[in-house]
């Protein structure tokens, strides 16, 4: 077995790296860097969705005909890695890699026509309305209601933790459209304008100082019938479907090869006598990482070959969130006494306040903080562990 690129596959490397080299300006190499949690500031987003999308290399693995690239499993492997290596702002995924392939693999043609080329210009931001105040695991618990009135269905409820919803003007949720044995079933996939009247926003500040969840109130929302998703009432198999987008399918190891990297370094903060000790800590998660990076790599070439990828998605989620907190809890670890001011004027874009300490103080902590919710969100860890109970091991 050869594990090495072609040449071909090298000069792709090299012309992506070239590309990221030279089109990422300060500012967006900047919001990189600062970034406290895996979402970047809509804003400084869109900038660096724009000129991903003028290259052409925004929605890798779409269909050609909607802006994919047709690149072969090692090239979209190549150019995550290079991806990770060039640290820029985060995309945020709920339109590029959840409501995209969902709607591709479920929606309308006139869905289709209208609503990808948005979600490519950054016309619509979406977010994201599936939890509720009491339906966060247990989602089919969930209760927002949806009643049908005429060409229209007309919602009152409530969602939680909706990331962005603050930022976006359209959020694609779950509602419940009927009443049956079985809680799956009356629940529906809409589509829904944040701008109407009936629409509130609160940001819910977390321990990190960040508010980047909300929750959202719907109160006499009207969308039309048409901007459902699916079947009425059988909005749970949309959903399925595109959860396994969120949870897994992509290349998560290349960027925690990178945290690993950027945590060594943090190593030089200790006298050399102590360094031992947590630099064996960090070989040890190298090893799970690349252990990580083969199970990607073949359920990258699964979801190739079958269009989405099924369960493995809930064991890339547990791995790579858990392995990200460790990292993040190595580097907390090695910043020590520098992580302790709290200092969010540093890291917000486009401040002139010079950091208290050491740069990598300002978001070290910070990070570490936003990112206990790594397994919470997109369906807790312990969740996951049920669906492979069931799903994989037949339990
Ligand atoms: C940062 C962040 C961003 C988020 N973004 C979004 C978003 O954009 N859109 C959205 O809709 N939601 C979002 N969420 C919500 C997220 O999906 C839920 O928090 C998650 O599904 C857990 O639900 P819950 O908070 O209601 O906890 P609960 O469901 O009440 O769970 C509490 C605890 O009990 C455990 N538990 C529950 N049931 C079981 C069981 N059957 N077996 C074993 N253990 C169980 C859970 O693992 C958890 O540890 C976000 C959450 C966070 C923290």
């Amino acid at each position: 077995m050869k594990l090495a690129f072609t040449s071909e596959e090298e000069a792709f490397r090299d012309e992506v790296r070239a590309f990221f080299d030279a089109s990422l300006t300060d500012e967006l190499r900047e919001a990189g860097r600062l970034m406290t949690s895996v979402y970047s500031d809509k804003e400084v987003a869109l900038a660096w969705q724009k000129i991903l999308l003028d290259k052409g290399w925004l929605v890798p693995s779409w269909p050609r005909e909607y802006g994919g690239t047709g690149w072969t499993l090692t090239q979209r492997y190549i150019f995550a890695c290079e991806r990770a290596r060039a640290r820029p702002p985060a995309l945020s995924p709920m339109g590029l890699s959840m409501l995209g392939p969902a709607l591709l693999g479920r929606g309308t043609q006139a869905q289709k026509d209208h609503y990808l080329p948005r979600i490519l210009s950054g016309e619509d931001f979406w977010c994201q309305g599936y939890s509720e105040p009491q339906a966060g695991s247990d989602l089919a618990g969930l209760q927002c209601q949806a009643i049908r009135d005429g060409d229209h269905y007309v919602l009152h409820g409530t969602k939680i933790w909706t990331t962005h919803a603050q930022f976006a003007n359209r959020m694609f949720c779950l509602v419940r459209t009927g009443r049956f044995e079985r809680p799956q079933q009356g629940v529906s996939f809409l589509l829904v304008d944040m701008e109407d009247p009936g629409v509130r926003c609160d940001p819910i500040r977390f321990v990190s100082g960040c508010a980047t969840q909300c929750t959202v109130y719907f109160d006499n929302v009207r969308v039309p019938v048409s901007e459902i998703v699916g079947e009425e009432n059988e909005g749970w198999s949309v959903t399925k479907y595109l959860l396994e987008f969120e949870r897994g399918g992509g290349a998560a190891a290349p960027g925690l090869l990178e945290a690993i990297g950027h945590a060594r370094m943090l190593l030089e903060l200790l006298p050399e006598a102590d360094r031992s000790g947590p630099a064996r800590r960090l070989d040890d998660l190298q090893v799970q990482v690349h252990s990580l990076e083969l199970t990607e790599l073949r359920t990258l070439s699964e979801t190739e070959r079958t269009g989405s990828p099924g369960p493995a998605s809930s064991l890339l989620k547990i791995q790579g969130s858990e392995l990200s907190q460790a990292i993040s809890e190595v580097a907390v670890e090695l910043i020590g006494l520098h992580g302790m001011p709290f200092q969010p004027e540093a890291y917000a874009l486009g401040n002139n306040v010079s950091a208290v300490g050491p740069e990598d103080g300002v978001t070290t902590v910070p990070f570490y903080l936003n990112n206990r919710a790594a397994s919470i969100y997109a369906g807790s860890n312990e969740i996951q562990r049920n669906i492979i109970s069931k799903a994989v091991l037949g339990l």
